[in-house]
């Protein structure tokens, strides 16, 4: 088994950022396994498959075409069928749908597989909710991210204006605390640091800072 590092939180944390860095700095393969849950999300929407009916959602969810775009400056960009999604699966329609799909066990499960494949040498960096607690629970590395709630919806509220796109901020927070709730509350895999993992609270720390922190547990 190669190696991996998990990089669980909740959104806004700053886990993207990060595991994407790290991943450059080692040279090693990336999951955005939130990613996975928004390609699904976004072939529901595109198919109508009622978000109640998780039988036909967990067959999809096996069958479902994705992929991620591994080099050049397109690198993370996710494909559904071949044709780059990026755009959409950041759109927050999806983003409602992935939290919503991402609370039940059998659709979890179909994924499974799928997430632990991204394990291949030289090595792995897996960004999400439970990638230390059910994906890759022997992982040697565990990092758990958080950040208040207000400095998340923030953070959020800065990346979309940078993309231009105009965002409430108050709204912006409470569906971070919806989301929250939702991802914690679930009865699979909640959202919660794994016994073994190391908590950095990101709310007052840069990214580098933080880059600089985990690289220092990687390579103890
Ligand atoms: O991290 P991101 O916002 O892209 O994830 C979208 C949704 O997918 C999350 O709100 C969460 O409900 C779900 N998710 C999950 N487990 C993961 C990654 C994401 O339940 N490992």
């Amino acid at each position: 088994q190669s190696a991996v590092i998990t990089i669980d939180g909740p959104g806004g944390a700053g886990k993207g950022t990060i595991a994407r860095e790290m991943a450059r700095e080692l040279g090693w393969h990336l999951l955005d396994s939130g990613a996975i849950y928004r390609l699904l999300a976004l072939a529901s929407l595109r198919e109508n498959i009622d978000p109640g009916n998780v039988v036909r959602l967990a067959e999809r969810a096996e069958a479902l075409d994705i992929g991620f775009i591994v080099e050049g400056e397109n690198a993370g960009a996710a494909l559904l069928e071949g044709e780059r999604v990026d755009a959409a699966i950041r759109d927050e329609s999806c983003g409602e749908r992935a939290s919503v799909l991402a609370a039940d066990p059998t659709i979890r499960e179909a994924l499974k597989a799928r997430q632990r494949a991204f394990r291949q040498p030289p090595g792995l960096v897996a960004d999400g909710r439970d990638m230390g607690t059910v994906i890759f629970p022997d992982a040697p590395v565990k990092i758990f991210l958080t950040a208040s709630a207000g400095e998340r919806a923030r953070r959020r509220h800065k990346q979309l204006m940078e993309q231009g796109v105009t965002a409430n901020l108050d709204d912006l927070l409470q569906e971070l605390q919806a989301r929250d709730a939702r991802d914690s509350q679930r009865q699979t895999a909640p959202l919660k640091p794994a016994d073994d993992a190391f908590t950095i609270d990101t709310t007052e720390q840069s990214i580098d800072a933080v880059i600089q922190t985990v690289m220092e547990r990687v390579k103890a």
